[in-house]
């Protein structure tokens, strides 16, 4: 079995044990999943996992950490392994044994011959996504080829950007390269696509700010798994999620399994997608969260303080507080952001790269 087949059937076993609570309904909607795998000595576990296609519209944002804003299963996949990257802080702070921590002080230290890989059913939505579709090219005659198609993406450039799409028939419908916004309900989204995130998380990492504060070295991604039954083009996905920001060292290797995901949109042809999510973490307690807009399911008005989610920003501010030494109360979400130095640094750096990216701030303003 393949390196790429190992580490997407666990992330599908694990699916398939869930019980049926925020999956699609069988035979009429579909989702999508992704999940992190780590590898320490050719031993496999999966950490994190998570399914979902929707983001809300900037109308719905909240000020205060609460909602979730993007719910694509790349990006809860990569919050619940946040979450588990800061129980086993939690666990080594207390005097316990991790296996991918040590407490070196001030900031903890990975074991050696850790590796992480992402799996996700399909394409990251966005540039990497628009993959020419070769199988009709097979089968048009020569003369017929120059209408051949390119699969389409939802998202669309950022507004202020120089790159449009020209929206002309054919594989010229998208432009190449360009930094997208996710599709959302109704009113237009501030989060970027999974091909943005994913070159992001390439370039800097996968901690994040508030990890960076606590960490002596970037959580490397080491491989990316790319699920069967949909487009895949190696060289298109290699330059969306490499080639622009012309990251050159700590390379993933980009791969594709020979699985399908039971649930993907390949198997529910005419099926629409599930609007819940699963968010899945390797911790002891409250384990598994099921969300829909942003909420804990079946969040009401009067519920709502029980409707936050176990991988909202509020409650990474709440783990990140319990591990500082210092009384830091007074200190807003968007501060602890803007005060990890080199994370900025390297950030600015790949967004300089990438020409343009969105700006979020004014929606991290909260304390806890
Ligand atoms: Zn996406």
């Amino acid at each position: 079995m393949s390196v790429a087949d190992i580490i997407a059937e666990m992330c599908l076993k694990l699916y398939d044990s869930f019980g049926k609570k925020g999956k699609p309904e069988k035979g009429k909607e579909w989702t999508q999943l992704a999940g992190i795998v780590m590898e320490i000595d050719n031993k496999f576990t999966v950490v994190s996992l998570a399914t979902g296609t929707k983001c809300i519209g900037v109308n719905s944002m909240c000020p205060n950490g609460t909602i979730l804003n993007d719910s694509h299963a790349e990006v809860l996949a990569r919050r619940a392994f946040h979450r588990f990257i800061y129980e086993e802080m939690k666990v080594v702070k207390n005097g316990g044994r991790s296996e991918i921590l040590k407490w070196k002080g001030p900031k903890f230290d990975l074991c050696k011959n850790l590796k992480f890989h992402l799996y996700t059913s399909h394409v990251p939505c966005g540039d990497a996504s628009i993959i020419p579709m070769k199988e009709m090219e097979e089968l048009l005659p020569v003369s017929k080829r120059q209408k051949i198609d390119v699969y389409r993406t939802g998202a669309k450039p950022v507004c202020y950007g120089s790159k449009q799409d020209s929206k002309n028939s054919g594989v010229d419908y998208h432009v190449r390269g360009a930094v997208r916004t996710k599709p959302g309900r109704g009113n237009p989204t501030m989060s970027l696509s999974c091909s943005d995130k994913i070159a992001r998380w390439i370039y800097v990492g996968l901690q994040g700010a508030l990890l960076s504060h606590l960490m002596e070295e970037d959580l490397k991604l080491s491989t990316l798994v790319i699920g069967a039954g949909g487009p895949f083009n190696h060289d298109i996905i290699k330059h969306s999620l490499i080639g622009r920001s012309g990251v050159e060292s700590d390379l993933p290797q980009i791969l594709q399994t020979n699985l399908v995901f039971c649930d993907s949109p390949f198997k529910i042809i005419g099926g629409k997608p599930t609007p819940t999510s699963i968010i899945w973490s390797n911790v002891l307690n409250k384990s598994l969260d099921v969300s829909s807009r942003g909420r804990r399911l079946g969040t009401t008005t009067k519920s709502i303080n029980k409707g936050v989610v176990m991988v909202a920003k509020i409650e990474f501010l709440k783990q990140f507080l319990s591990l500082c030494s210092e009384n830091q109360e007074k200190i807003t979400y968007r501060e602890i952001k803007s005060c990890a130095y080199n994370y900025q640094l390297r950030c600015r750096d790949f967004k300089q790269r990438m020409g343009i990216w969105s700006q979020k701030s004014q929606f991290e303003n909260f304390l806890l």
